[in-house]
């Protein structure tokens, strides 16, 4: 049977405990292997590492040859591709298809990108007059946090982890990591490749587990972790933010969404379709900035509805290593529970289902697994709870509307910020809307089309601060200005 241990101080540990649970394929419900549980004394111990760590050989680098630690990171990463690729498909249930261009990629790229944000970045100077003459010579100097706490979903797993790890070790902080209880295998496997690379002991830690009463908690509230990037519910965010607040630790909040496609009359329909395709039904709508609020412009209502309706029953179901398969299985059986009980739901408070709304035949082999419908829905009011709350399935909501003021209106009536997708060949309108959403970012005539170096983030119930590129600075370091009397 697979063991997940932690990964402290470099090396594979059981618990004191000897605690576990399972960790199970979502494909057929199969158990993949036993999760070890992180108590409060591996909790301890990871952070005592990470602390270490900083006065070693790690704290001792120079900028440059971390950089170059980071890219064998990555390099590590590619070169066994494969595994990783199994893993994670194996946790998530995603398809090949989508892990080999998506999620390990970009996995190990950011092991690289904000390396060279970093190598590029200038920090600020300021001559200041003095009444003597002489002046004075402010500069900028950043130093890294020290122990950061990287909380992660099972949405990206390794994806949305390493784009914590990458820009904290970037800048010579070191991590303990608690992922997802749903998906332990990828953070695992790096810290196999961490000592494939040579990253110093104690630098890259894992404690797997649970959020409260388990690793979750004890890491974040642990006094030693200078910082916590979350990545993960509204609600669990909260929880985090109070346990920072004790000793005023920097949080990072990257939370739910529930966010507006909006779809003018004069777009370009077949680009409209298809991304309103992948943003609403990609990894079985399991994807933060996915589109479960789809505005349509009057004129072409019917048509873009009918549209979608014929490219998702198009949509090939199956498991993670067929070629052909566009969508897997929900993450696991708690999940498909909470996204059925949204279908019955949207039945309940009116709703049309345009096509979907249930559970697929997938044979007996494959109907233990966490399968649900690919679900379109019309109909529903602008109060109803399929409407305001985030489902984070594969579905969305379809809603005519006249005028750009409406849509505005009806897009920002929402308790989340995260993004939203316009689709429009007028480039006046498009910055005019994008500039009037609500939220952190704003895309035009595409989706998920990212530039690492970009800020991202959420607005309102959405998060709290702005990761990538130099933004990531402000959180992973500590910036001092040194004033020397000249
Ligand atoms: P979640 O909040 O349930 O869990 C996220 C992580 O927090 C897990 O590792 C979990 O074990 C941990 N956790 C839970 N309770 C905790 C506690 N009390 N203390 C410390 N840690 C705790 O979220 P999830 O279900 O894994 O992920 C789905 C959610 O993540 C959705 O809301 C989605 O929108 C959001 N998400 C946001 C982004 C973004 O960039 N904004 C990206 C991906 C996912």
């Amino acid at each position: 049977m697979k063991q997940f241990q932690n990964f402290i101080n470099g090396e594979f540990v059981t618990t004191a405990s000897g605690k576990t649970f399972e960790n199970r394929n979502p494909v057929d419900n199969s158990l993949l292997g036993l999760v070890h549980e992180a108590g409060q004394p591996e909790v301890d111990a990871a952070v005592k590492a990470a602390k270490a760590a900083m006065k070693g050989p790690w704290g001792k680098m120079t900028q440059a040859q971390r950089i170059q630690l980071l890219d064998k990171v990555a390099n590590r990463i590619n070169e066994r591709f494969d595994e990783f690729l199994d893993a994670e498909c194996k946790d998530t249930g995603k398809p090949h298809k989508i892990a080999s261009h998506i999620d390990i990629p970009r996995g190990a790229a950011n092991f690289k990108a904000f390396s060279e944000t970093l190598a590029n970045h200038p920090t600020e100077a300021f001559k200041l007059d003095t009444p003597d003459g002489r002046g004075a010579l402010n500069y900028g100097h950043r130093t890294p946090k020290g122990v950061i706490a990287v909380i992660s979903p099972w949405n990206l797993p390794l994806l949305l982890m390493t784009w914590k790890v990458g820009p904290a070790l970037a800048c010579g902080n070191t991590v303990v990591v608690k992922p997802s209880e749903e998906t332990p295998a990828t953070a695992t496997l790096l810290g196999e490749v961490m000592n494939e690379c040579g990253v110093p002991k104690g630098v890259y830690n894992v404690v797997h587990g649970f959020g409260p009463d388990s690793a979750g908690a004890y890491l974040t509230e642990h006094p030693d972790v200078n910082a916590i990037t979350f990545t993960g519910e509204t609600r669990t965010g909260e929880i985090i933010m109070r346990a920072a607040s004790v000793g005023l630790r920097n949080i990072s909040l990257e939370c739910g969404g529930k966010n507006p496609g909006i779809v003018f009359a004069d777009c370009d329909m077949d680009k409209a379709i298809e991304g309103t395709m992948r943003s609403a039904f990609v990894n079985c709508g399991q994807v933060c900035l996915g589109t479960e609020r789809v505005y349509v412009e009057r004129p072409v209502f019917d048509e873009f509805v009918q549209r979608l309706k014929e490219g998702v029953e198009k949509l090939r179901l199956g498991v993670p290593e067929d070629p052909e398969v566009d969508f897997g299985p929900l993450v696991s059986q708690e999940h498909k529970e909470k996204v059925l009980s949204y279908y019955r739901l949207a039945v309940e408070e009116g709703a049309t289902v345009v096509t979907g709304g249930g559970v697929p035949e997938m044979g007996e082999a494959l109907n233990a697994g966490a399968w649900v419908e690919p679900t379109i829905w019309t109909g529903l009011a602008d109060d109803a709870r399929v409407v305001r709350e985030e489902v984070f399935g594969p579905c969305c909501h379809i809603r005519p509307f006249d005028t750009e003021d409406e849509v505005i209106e009806l897009a920002n009536d929402t308790k989340y910020g995260l993004s939203a997708a316009i689709w429009t060949e007028n480039s006046a309108r498009a910055s005019r809307v994008a500039e009037a959403m609500d939220v952190g970012i704003a895309w035009v005539n595409s989706w998920f089309l990212r530039d690492l170096r970009t800020a991202f983030g959420g607005a309102k119930e959405s998060g709290i601060g702005r990761e990538g590129g130099v933004h990531g600075l402000e959180f992973y370091t500590e910036l001092k200005n040194v004033c020397i009397k000249l």
